[in-house]
């Protein structure tokens, strides 16, 4: 696979180099700060989290009595990543027990395409998958699913279009035990529009797979479109509310010039981010490591 940092050129021309050019050669000034606000919030950090970070920031110059503006961007590095989460980064796969992994997010987001990633990643490492198709609502969702499992030789549940998830899920879960399955993904649907019928097949899903599981491993992601800037935050703080998530997926990274949203949504949720998505190629799903990201857009 390509190097991270070639992946991520977008980004990094985008708001990195820009960054950068906030600090080279100004004094530290008001202007210098108030330059730095308004690349923030273009870069998709949000309102709140730029003003936090500012104050942290003249807090931390201050204290150290920094006098060169070089100096004040390695602190805003160090700010940053303290806002990304590096714990359990890497997908928590428990030998001998049932992982199940449920995948939530809106529509579009690239979240049938990761399932099949994941699958065939787990695939390759010998662990034996199968995937529920429990957004039984979008005909297409389900058949984009077999032809992964057909790709990857991996097991599909499925019901007819518009039959009910918690039954395919049921059924995912029971098959998974019966045939000693190590991983189970599950689908969901994500109409966003209809917000109160998603929280409650959501909530529904939730409980029957924890009735269900037991001793098993049971992980919840929430699949993020990086380049819907402040839409995804939003959407990590409802979904967070419906079922408690364990990580996030953050896909498209190679197609946002911006990119301050993964500061945004782990600072926001305090939960690890454990892929993203670099590419539509199987390897451009990447485990995420937070200092492999800043270093790969930070010079
Ligand atoms: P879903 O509706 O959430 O299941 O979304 P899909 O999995 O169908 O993905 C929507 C589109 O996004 C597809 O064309 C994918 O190939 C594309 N996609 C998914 N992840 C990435 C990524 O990390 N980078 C790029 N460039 N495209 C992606």
């Amino acid at each position: 696979p390509k190097p991270l940092k070639e992946r991520l050129v977008k980004t990094k021309k985008g708001f990195f180099t820009k960054l950068k050019e906030v600090f080279t050669g100004k004094p530290i000034d008001d202007e210098m700060y108030e330059e730095l606000e308004d690349l923030l919030i273009q870069s998709d950090l949000g309102f709140d989290m730029t003003l936090r970070v500012i104050e942290e920031l003249e807090e931390r110059v201050k204290k150290a009595k920094v006098k060169d503006s070089e100096e004040v961007y390695e602190i805003l590095k160090q700010i940053l990543r303290e806002k990304i989460s590096s714990e359990n980064s890497a997908l928590d796969i428990v030998d001998g027990k049932l992982n199940i992994i449920l995948v939530v997010g809106v529509n579009g987001v690239g979240k049938t395409t990761s399932i099949g990633k994941i699958a065939s990643k787990l695939k390759q490492k010998n662990k034996k998958v199968i995937i529920g198709a429990a957004d039984t609502f979008r005909a297409a969702a389900i058949e984009q699913l077999e032809e992964w499992g057909k790709r990857t030789g991996v097991e599909v549940i499925k019901q007819s279009h518009g039959s009910d998830p918690g039954a395919v899920v049921f059924d995912t879960i029971s098959t998974a035990r019966s045939k000693k399955y190590d991983v189970a993904i599950i689908d969901t649907a994500g109409r966003l529009h209809n917000k109160s019928d998603l929280m409650k097949e959501l909530e529904k899903i939730n409980k029957i797979i924890i009735q269900q599981s037991g001793e098993d491993n049971f992980e919840k992601l929430l699949v993020i479109d990086s380049t819907t800037g402040q839409n995804g935050l939003q959407q990590a703080k409802l979904f967070n509310e419906i079922v408690d998530l364990s990580g996030v997926i953050l896909t498209k990274f190679d197609g946002t010039a911006k990119g301050g949203i993964i500061f945004a949504i782990s600072d926001e949720l305090k939960k690890p981010i454990k892929y993203l998505g670099v590419g539509e190629g199987i390897e451009d799903l990447r485990e995420f490591n937070a200092d492999e990201f800043v270093n790969a857009i930070f010079d």
